[in-house]
């Protein structure tokens, strides 16, 4: 088995972000020091909780860029592309539809 993940191993969160990026929102690092020179923002994904840490110089420009990720983010396989994401996506919210309208008839 390979050490890299295709589009069915992830997770509904993880998938998600994996296709369509991830969902940031700004928060303050309590495990942050302010950096030595420039100001930072950074994110946390309100799916799957990676965070995003960017320290920007005086010209606006990025100067360094750090992510962390949670355990459920997984490596892909490099053959893995964008729409192999898009489908299984597209495949999971058909399974669900399906499963919406039987739960629909029964009741
Ligand atoms: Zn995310």
């Amino acid at each position: 088995m390979s050490d890299y993940a295709h589009p069915q191993d992830l997770d509904a969160d993880t998938l998600m972000c994996r296709t369509v990026a991830h969902q940031w929102d700004e928060f303050t690092p309590i495990n942050k020091r302010p950096p030595s020179f420039g100001w930072r923002m950074s994110f946390r994904c309100l799916r799957c909780g990676a965070e995003r840490h960017d320290i920007y110089d005086s010209f606006g420009d990025v100067a360094s860029r750090q992510y962390v990720y949670g355990p459920s983010w997984v490596k892909l396989d490099k053959e893995v592309r964008r729409h192999d994401l898009r489908v299984n996506l597209h495949s999971r919210r058909r399974v669900l539809a399906r499963r919406s309208k039987r739960k629909k008839v029964v009741a």
